[in-house]
């Protein structure tokens, strides 16, 4: 009797439930992958926060002097806007340089490209902006394109 081969039904759809959450979370376990050099991720991080935070201030600052009626205060939030998007082309040349070394794709750019079935996601933020909160609050990222996790703080083995 022939061997009945297992055939996989690629033709069932990947389970995506409409929910907020898209795909796996990374995890720090023993065969997470391990990054070539950390320092872009640090670096990357750190400057999407500051993004965050130069935005954030700058628009207190517009509001604040529009409530006041005093263009000198608007002035300086607008300053602050610029300081801002000097940030933003900072951060996307920092992210150029946190490549896979798997898929050799950048960790933390969007891109058109379609996505890993594993790849991380929480609804209103992109793949990019899940990942940088992944890699600051756990440590960990996937990569969208090739779905593996990395271990930002793995040691080398001895
Ligand atoms: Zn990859």
């Amino acid at each position: 009797m022939p061997v009945k081969h297992r055939i996989r039904h690629s033709a069932k759809p990947v389970e995506r439930r409409g929910g907020l959450i898209k795909g796996k979370k990374p995890h720090r376990e023993q065969n997470a992958h391990k990054v070539l050099r950390k320092w872009p991720y640090y670096r990357a991080m750190l400057l999407w926060f500051a993004c965050l935070f130069v935005l954030l201030v700058s628009l207190c600052v517009v509001g604040y002097g529009v409530h006041l009626k005093q263009p000198k205060i608007i002035y300086v939030g607008i300053a602050g806007f610029g300081f801002w998007l000097f940030l933003k082309v900072c951060y996307l040349l920092a992210c150029k340089t946190t490549t896979c070394p798997l898929c050799r794709a950048c960790h933390l750019v969007n891109g058109k490209s379609s996505k890993h079935m594993k790849a991380y996601k929480v609804f209103p933020f992109s793949y990019a902006t899940t990942a940088v909160f992944t890699a600051a609050l756990s440590m960990c990222i996937r990569c969208m394109h090739c779905g593996v996790t990395f271990d930002l703080n793995k040691k080398h083995r001895e």
